[in-house]
C-alpha cells in the first residue's frame, strides 16, 4: 500500500539552490525564507557528509516516520489532495527500492544521506536576461530589479550565487558518486558552466557514468561540442528546454537571444537525438502576459519535429505577479484564451511520449483560465511599469507583440 506522507528525497537526495542553500527539494517552497534561516549554504558548511544533521531535515524526517505531514512539504500534500500527481509521488516511484526500504520500517532519523539524486541549481550565470526571471537565475537582471523592485543585493548574495565555483565542493561530491542515479543541472544556464563538464568527465573516468541519467534545464541558445563527447558516456540525457514562444515574441521575452539560433539548435538536436544519447527533450514554457496568445503558434512549430515532444509543458508564471496573464485587460485576453483552450484540449488528449505528470500542467492551466473568468478588472499598472522599463533599455516595443495594448499605455 502507498504511504501518504513519506518521501524518499529526505533520505536519498541532495538539493542546492541558486544561492547554495541545502533545502529539502526544489518543490519545498512553503516558508522558504524560514527554511533558509534554518539551513546553511555549502560555502558555510563546506562538507556534504553532515547534511542529515541539519535540524529541519531531522524535523521533516521525524514527522514522516510518524505519519505526520510537515508544513515545509505542503506543496506536495496539497497537490495530492487535489488529485494531482505530486513531486513526492513521482520520486517515490522513481526510487522505488529506497521507498520500499523506508515504508518497511528500515528508514531511520539519523541515516546519512544516500546520494542517489543530485539536483544542483548552479548560481545565476546566464547569457540571457529574460523579462520574468529573478536575479537568482540571471545576474544580468540585478540592475533592472534594483530599480523595479527596490531590492538591494547584499555582498552575501553575490558570494553565494558563485557557490558552484568551489573546487572542494566538486571533489567532495565525487566521493559520493558510487550512489548516483540521477543528476539534474539547472542555473543560470548549466551548459555554460565549465565546472559541470569537468565533473562529468571525472564521473566517466571513475567508471560510474553509465549508472547515471542526466537531466538539464537549458535555454538551448548553445549546444556545446562537449555535449557530443560527454553525453553518450551516460545512461541517458533528458532535456527541459526553456522556450516561451517563437520568433519575435521569443526574442522579446528572452533578450538578447536570437530565435534563428535557437531554431537551428532545436533542429540540430532533433537530427542528432540518438547520437547525443537523448532520452527526452521537452519544451518548458513559462506562460505569462506576453506569450499566452502565442502558444498555438509554438505548438504548430513543435509539431514538425520527429523526437522533440510536440507539446510544451505550460508552467504558469507566479512571480513576478506583474507579468501574469491576468494583467492583460479582459476584453483583449478573452479572444486569445479561446485559442489557447483548444490547444490545451488537444494536449490533454494527446499521447504524451513521457508520462502522466505532464497532464498536471495542462489541467492546472485549464483551472487557472477558468478562475480568470470570474476575476474583475485587471490591474495593469505594475505590468506597464515592467514593460516600459525593459522596452526602453532594450529598444523593443510591446505594441509589436500585443498591438491592442496601445489603448492602455
Ligand atoms: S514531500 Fe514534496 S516538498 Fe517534501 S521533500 Fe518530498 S518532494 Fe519535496
Amino acid at each position: 500500500m502507498k504511504n501518504k506522507v513519506i518521501c524518499t528525497l529526505l533520505w536519498n537526495h541532495l538539493y542546492l539552490n541558486n544561492e547554495g542553500y541545502f533545502l529539502p527539494c526544489c518543490n519545498s517552497n512553503e516558508k522558504i525564507e524560514e527554511l533558509k534561516k534554518r539551513s546553511t549554504t555549502i560555502l558555510e558548511n563546506k562538507s556534504l557528509d553532515n547534511i542529515h544533521t541539519l535540524d529541519f531535515i531531522k524535523e521533516i524526517r521525524t514527522d514522516m516516520l510518524n505519519g505526520k505531514k510537515n508544513i515545509f512539504c505542503n506543496q506536495c500534500y496539497e497537490a495530492e489532495e487535489k488529485g494531482i500527481l505530486s513531486y513526492r509521488e513521482i520520486n517515490n516511484d522513481l526510487f522505488s527500492d529506497t521507498y520500499k526500504e523506508l515504508i518497511s520500517g528500515l528508514g531511520d532519523l539519523n541515516d546519512k544521506l544516500k546520494f542517489e539524486y543530485v539536483d544542483l541549481r548552479l548560481g545565476n550565470t546566464c547569457n540571457l536576461s529574460c523579462r520574468m526571471c529573478p536575479a537568482e537565475s540571471s545576474s544580468n537582471l540585478i540592475k533592472d530589479l534594483e530599480v523595479l523592485e527596490g531590492r538591494t543585493f547584499t555582498s552575501d548574495f553575490f558570494k553565494n550565487t558563485n557557490w558552484y565555483k568551489e573546487e572542494n565542493f566538486w571533489n567532495n561530491l565525487l566521493t559520493h558518486s558510487d550512489s548516483f542515479k540521477k543528476i539534474y543541472l539547472a542555473g543560470g544556464e548549466p551548459l555554460l558552466i565549465n565546472e559541470t563538464w569537468d565533473f562529468l568527465l571525472k564521473l566517466i573516468e571513475k567508471g560510474v557514468s553509465k549508472n547515471i541519467t542526466l537531466y538539464y534545464s537549458t535555454n538551448l541558445t548553445i549546444l556545446p561540442k562537449k555535449a557530443y563527447e560527454i553525453w553518450p558516456h551516460f545512461k541517458k540525457v533528458n532535456l527541459s528546454l526553456s522556450i516561451d514562444a517563437t520568433e519575435e515574441t521569443y526574442e522579446y521575452i528572452r533578450f538578447p537571444a536570437k530565435w534563428s539560433k535557437v531554431d537551428l539548435n532545436l533542429k540540430e538536436l532533433d537530427k542528432k537525438f540518438h547520437e547525443l544519447n537523448i532520452e527526452s527533450a521537452v519544451v518548458y514554457t513559462t506562460i505569462q502576459a506576453y506569450n499566452y496568445a502565442s502558444i498555438p503558434k509554438l505548438v504548430a512549430y513543435l509539431s514538425e519535429f520527429s523526437f522533440i515532444d510536440h507539446y510544451p509543458i505550460l508552467n504558469i508564471l507566479r512571480s513576478p505577479d506583474s507579468l501574469a496573464i491576468d494583467k492583460i485587460p479582459k476584453e483583449i485576453r478573452h479572444r486569445e484564451v479561446r485559442e489557447l483552450k483548444k490547444v490545451l484540449f488537444k494536449a490533454s488528449t494527446a499521447d504524451y511520449k513521457s508520462k502522466k505528470w505532464k497532464l498536471n500542467f495542462v489541467n492546472e492551466l485549464i483551472s487557472y483560465i477558468e478562475e480568470l473568468k470570474s476575476e474583475s478588472t485587471s490591474n495593469i499598472e505594475d505590468f506597464k511599469k515592467y514593460t516600459v522599463h525593459f522596452d526602453k533599455s532594450r529598444k523593443q516595443s510591446i505594441f509589436n507583440i500585443i498591438p491592442e495594448l496601445k489603448n492602455y499605455f
